[in-house]
């Protein structure tokens, strides 16, 4: 018995909700009485999991694994839980997972719950907070199988840092031929991802035009930021699709999401609603994404966002 975590990564870099997630693990292992084993994919420097909770991590090293490839990934992490006789399995509610985690549940017979944002309420029976509704409501979901699957929700429980130290050994599942091949192409265009973002400034249609995004992008540098855009600004060619957050682009669940000329439609909140501290800037009183906001600023962008790139210059 034990807690398993995929620990996702991006050119042999863990990301940040790789972290979150083994602290998340730890948390659970240690209600449950035993210790977290991660399982990391062509990852370096994957020692540093024991300092978030991880006893041991076993490390994959596989040219076949470079890029993602949900069918491949999930027979890695199958067969990594099923060595470690893992109950519980944490991987992190990404782009990815949405491809990887229904497969993985299959292979371990597991019932899976997405976008969890709580510690177990209760192991038994095993109960889970996840968002529902695009994140308008939250249900409160048992899982009744023996392997229990945990897609958590990034930026929902933090990153702990435990101060242990993990063993870290090679394991060497067997690769099935995808029979695909994939090529990946990197077409994110700032600094910091959206995923891995603690901050996001995003622009909407009422920039006008992609000239004007060195608003955004000051904004964004001076509060170590991710920049994103609505869907109209991607599908205008302003900005690449990469950036688009909503209901049909990524989901952001930062700790400060910055919203500049976007209105505030549905579609847009609901991808971006899980966010903690919200603030739109619009010039349009009226304008629905007042009523979502924390804090508001009716105002011409123009105006108002050097004024506030530059107070922040001077902190
Ligand atoms: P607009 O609605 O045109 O708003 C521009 C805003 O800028 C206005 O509120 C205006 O007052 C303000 N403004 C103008 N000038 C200034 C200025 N100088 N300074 C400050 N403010 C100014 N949208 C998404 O974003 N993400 C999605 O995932 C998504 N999925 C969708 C899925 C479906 C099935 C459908 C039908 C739509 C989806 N949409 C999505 C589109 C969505 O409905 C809206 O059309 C879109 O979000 C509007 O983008 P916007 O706010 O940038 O533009």
């Amino acid at each position: 018995m034990s807690v398993l975590v995929y620990t996702e990564s991006e050119n042999g870099k863990l990301k940040k909700a790789a972290l979150e997630c083994v602290s998340y693990a730890k948390a659970i292992a240690d209600e449950m009485g035993t210790s977290v084993t991660a399982v990391a994919i062509n990852a370096n420097d994957t020692d540093a999991l024991g300092n978030y909770g991880a006893s041991k991590v076993l490390n994959v090293n596989n040219d076949v694994l470079n890029t993602f490839n949900a069918k491949q990934y999930a027979s890695v992490i199958e067969q990594a839980a099923k060595q470690e006789g893992a109950t519980v399995a944490v991987l992190s509610s990404s782009a990815d997972s949405k491809y990887l985690a229904p497969l993985l549940a299959v292979g371990l017979e597991a019932g899976y719950v997405s976008n969890v944002v709580e510690k177990p309420s209760s192991l038994s029976p095993f109960t889970v907070k996840r968002t529902a509704f695009t994140n308008k409501a939250f249900a409160n979901t048992e899982i009744s199988t023996d392997v229990k699957l945990i897609g958590l929700s990034n930026n929902s429980f933090g990153v702990v840092e435990s101060g242990g130290s993990a063993s870290v050994e090679d394991f060497s599942p067997s690769i099935a031929d995808s029979g695909v091949s994939v090529e990946s192409v990197d077409k994110a265009v700032g600094k910091v991802t959206i995923a891995d973002a603690e901050v996001v400034v995003s622009g909407g249609r009422g920039l006008k035009g992609p000239e004007n995004w060195g608003l955004v992008e000051n904004l964004a540098e001076v509060l170590g930021a991710a920049t994103a855009c609505s869907k109209p600004v991607s599908d205008l060619g302003w900005r690449s699709h990469s950036e688009h957050v909503g209901q049909t682009g990524k989901p952001v669940a930062t700790n400060l999401y910055i919203a500049i000329g976007i209105s505030g439609a549905i579609q847009h909140l609901a991808g971006i609603s899980a966010s903690k501290v919200k603030v739109v800037i619009n010039t349009d009183p009226e304008a629905p994404f007042f009523k979502a906001a924390d804090y508001g600023i009716v105002g011409d962008a123009f105006e108002v966002v050097p004024v506030l790139t530059e107070k922040l210059k001077a902190f």
